[in-house]
């Protein structure tokens, strides 16, 4: 049985898989990313030995940004103006050619899961937000099956949102914009305003208020903008998981009431929900990804 490639490319790893959505992952391997010539000979070296047990279809990639995601542009596949040493230009899809003569897509990490989330939900949702709180704070979009890009992918983790009095004159960590949204909530935020991550704060900590006021500024700018269905919030600070009522009770009062069927935190018990994937959804989202390349030939 033909079997698709995916990779899930990220700042500290790649994780290489070979699979299907349907089947569930065959193979996989993780790879510390380190300078693309280092990180794509494992890449290479995993897919040819995959490939040997199993006919690889197409390949899918879900990246780290800014990544060229129109396929009708000349940077189509290229690490854009990345701060990662050494990455900034490399031409990601090339390098799977180079070895491998199949059909290739590449979008964004959280656009790749956010496609995985969408086929978990199921075909009644329709319009889907995947949010991303981790080393940074990412959102990918889905709408009628498709992820949502302008001329570049959009960059929603970098909004900027209404400070918290708790947090004083915490400058945040974004090295652009430091205290735009990624700058004020992300693992690597919380650490630096802090001094230790959200698993040793006691219930009486401020985190929890400020971090749940931020995170419902995010989903009621994601509502007010999109309108999804569903909004996944996902990655490691949610791993808190009382975040989750907290931040549906908060999302609601901050509406207060302007959108029709969002009176109260209830209401958005199925809307802000966490991930449903088992495997990682940014793996599996790459393979879906391989899968449209495939019936789709234009974006190889
Ligand atoms: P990445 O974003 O690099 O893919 P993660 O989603 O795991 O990785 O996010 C890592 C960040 O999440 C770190 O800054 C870490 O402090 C934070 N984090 C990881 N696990 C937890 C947890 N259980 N509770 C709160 N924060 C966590
Ligand atoms: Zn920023």
């Amino acid at each position: 049985m033909a079997l698709f490639g995916a990779i899930e490319a990220g700042g500290t790893k790649f994780v290489c898989a070979v699979g299907s959505a349907a089947s569930g992952i065959a193979a996989t391997k993780t790879i510390p990313t380190s300078d693309p010539d280092t990180t794509f000979a494992a890449v290479t070296e995993f897919f040819q030995t995959a490939g040997r047990a199993h006919e690889i279809a197409a390949v899918g990639i879900g990246s780290f940004g800014p990544v060229g995601v129109d396929p009708a542009s000349p940077s189509y596949g290229r690490i854009l103006a990345t701060p990662k040493p050494g990455w900034q230009g490399t031409d990601m899809l090339g390098r799977i050619r180079a070895f491998l003569d199949v059909p290739l897509a590449i979008d964004t990490d959280v656009n790749a899961a956010a496609l995985a989330e969408a086929r978990a939900a199921g075909p009644e949702v329709r319009h889907l937000a995947y949010v991303t709180i981790g080393t940074g704070v990412g959102v990918g979009l889905v709408s009628d099956g498709r992820t949502v890009h302008g001329t570049g992918h959009p960059e929603i983790g970098h909004i900027l949102i209404r400070r918290h009095r708790l947090h004083g004159e915490f400058p945040g960590v974004c090295p652009f914009h430091g205290d735009c949204l990624e700058g004020l909530a992300s693992g690597p935020a919380v650490l630096a305003a802090w001094g230790s991550p959200a698993t040793e704060f006691g219930d009486d900590h401020p985190f929890w208020t400020i971090q749940v006021d931020y995170l419902a500024q995010l989903c009621m700018t994601l509502l007010l903008s999109t309108m999804p269905q569903r909004i996944i919030l996902g990655g490691g600070v949610m791993k808190q998981e009382r975040l989750f009522p907290a931040v549906r009770a908060r999302t609601a009062e901050l509406l207060n009431g302007y959108v029709a069927g969002i009176e109260n935190a209830r209401s958005l018990d199925d809307v802000i929900v966490p991930p449903l994937c088992i495997d990682p959804p940014g793996v599996v989202g790459a393979l879906l990804l391989a899968e449209a390349a495939l019936t789709a030939p234009s974006i190889s």
